[in-house]
């Protein structure tokens, strides 16, 4: 691969507030993201680059002229209040400054035409950036649908995923109708905002991928965590054998950025 040859790609932030009772940072905003994220944006041929909240949201938009493609990576709930809805429980109040950050960094991708890829809660806060709306609980919601979150199982819970052949997801996947993925979720999209097409569905209609993919905008979430489906565990006799290799996502839009990149 030749010097420089590598798209920047950002990678959006999780949180941990200022806690006075925590021993280590006490007091302090740690800001942080999960290691197999970066590895697999790495070995997808992308330089992973964490994007720090610089409380300045011009400080943001420079930010983004400096990378070729971003990952809106999952964690905390999407706050109800960031699509016009109020918390049905405290617990499902979620992170509203992760939420205006992101969506911040959302808007100026869009604005130059860089990339956007977000993962489980990804998906979710791309929908609301762009005008749609969530369920915020899907047991409570929708109780007749499966269960998307496990603790005890966490990455080992799956389900099958209907897939749209044509999309950008079905087209990295050779053309495929069915891929069985990880559910590590209890949120999922409501209402798809204006513009995003579905393009992927769990088995009881919970809708697991998106896109919208035209000359000027490139933006595709899915549901599930790529970056936990390694082909070594996906491949026969892996532990996750028979499941969607997540390598394929990160490979396929590093390409995109790329192509992007060096167009511009
Ligand atoms: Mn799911």
């Amino acid at each position: 691969m030749a010097r420089r040859d590598r798209p920047r790609l950002g990678l959006t932030a999780n949180f941990l507030y200022a806690d006075p009772d925590r021993p280590l940072f006490r007091g302090k905003t740690l800001q942080y993201y999960e290691e197999r994220m970066s590895l697999s944006m790495w070995r997808g041929g992308g330089l992973p680059i964490p994007v720090p909240e610089l409380k300045d949201p011009h400080a943001l938009e420079l930010f983004v002229e400096e990378i070729d493609g971003l990952v809106l990576a999952g964690g905390a709930d999407v706050c109800p209040r960031s699509y016009g809805e109020e918390p049905m429980a405290d617990q499902w109040e979620g992170d509203r400054q992760r939420d205006d950050y992101e969506r911040a960094l959302v808007e100026h991708c869009l604005r130059r035409g860089v990339p956007v890829l977000g993962l489980c809660r990804g998906i979710q806060l791309l929908n609301v950036a762009l005008g749609g709306s969530l369920f915020q609980d899907i047991g409570t919601q929708r109780p007749d649908a499966l269960v998307h979150r496990d603790w005890y199982r966490y990455d080992e819970l799956g389900h099958d995923v209907r897939v749209d052949p044509q999309s950008w997801i079905g087209r990295i996947y050779g053309g495929a109708t069915q891929l069985a993925v990880n559910s590590i979720h209890h949120q999922a999209l409501k209402q798809t905002a204006e513009g995003l097409t579905e393009t992927a569905w769990a088995p009881d209609g919970i809708i697991e991928a998106v896109e919208q993919i035209d000359e000027d905008r490139w933006v595709v979430g899915v549901q599930w965590h790529p970056e936990w489906l390694e082909a070594e565990r996906t491949a026969a006799g892996g532990e996750a054998e028979g499941w969607a290799d997540g390598g394929k996502i990160f490979e396929g839009f590093v390409q995109e950025c790329r192509r992007r990149r060096d167009r511009a």
